[in-house]
């Protein structure tokens, strides 16, 4: 089984949109036999990706830090809660597990996530796949900052490839070249 790590808000977000087209990627997950690989919470657009998946009979795989594991916070019902020290750790557990990644809408937890993942791949320490699911041109401002940042000269223009970009659940998932 082949799987994909995701990042994604531990709030929901105010467009109902978010809800609805992550519900629609984790289907495809669940047709698929692709396995999810995130951060264990049952909130926000990461609980609502976790829930679709499980519903229809797929594989849900949490990481957490210990200090983030509480009742109210973990995932009660993922197929396999692994629970790990540190951040670090779980971005490492994350990293080692993942065939490649996709980031939903999210605030800085998926921020950082996302561009610790393509600032590792610059620098070759990893050649997997980066997806961002931009629901409702959530990410386009993302991208126009990226944009920016080639033209003023801090992006090499060659790596604006390392983020890929889709707003479609089958796309993205194709994308990820599993
Ligand atoms: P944010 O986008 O700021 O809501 O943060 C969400 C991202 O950070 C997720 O992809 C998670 O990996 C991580 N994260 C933030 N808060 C939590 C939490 N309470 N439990 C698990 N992961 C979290």
């Amino acid at each position: 089984m082949k799987r994909i790590c995701v990042f994604a808000g531990s709030s929901a977000g105010n467009d109902p949109a978010f809800t609805e087209r992550t519900k629609e990627l984790g289907k495809v997950f669940a047709d698929n036999q692709i396995e999810l690989v995130y951060g264990g919470a049952k909130s926000g657009l990461m609980g609502v990706m976790a829930d679709a998946i499980l519903e229809k009979g797929g594989r849900v795989t949490g990481i957490m830090p210990s200090h983030l594991f509480q009742k109210e916070i973990a995932h009660p019902d993922v197929t396999e809660m692994i629970e790990v020290e540190t951040m670090h750790e779980r971005k490492a557990k994350m990293s080692e597990l993942a065939d490649g990644y996709i980031a939903l809408p999210g605030g800085f937890g998926t921020f950082e996530e996302l561009f610790e993942t393509v600032s590792w791949a610059q620098i070759g320490l990893h050649e997997k796949p980066l997806a961002l699911f931009n629901i409702a041109g959530y990410y386009t401002p993302l991208m126009d900052m990226i944009d920016h940042a080639i033209q003023a000269g801090f992006v090499a223009e060659n790596n604006r490839q390392l983020i890929l970009e889709s707003y479609d659940p089958e796309e993205l998932v194709k994308m990820m070249k599993l």
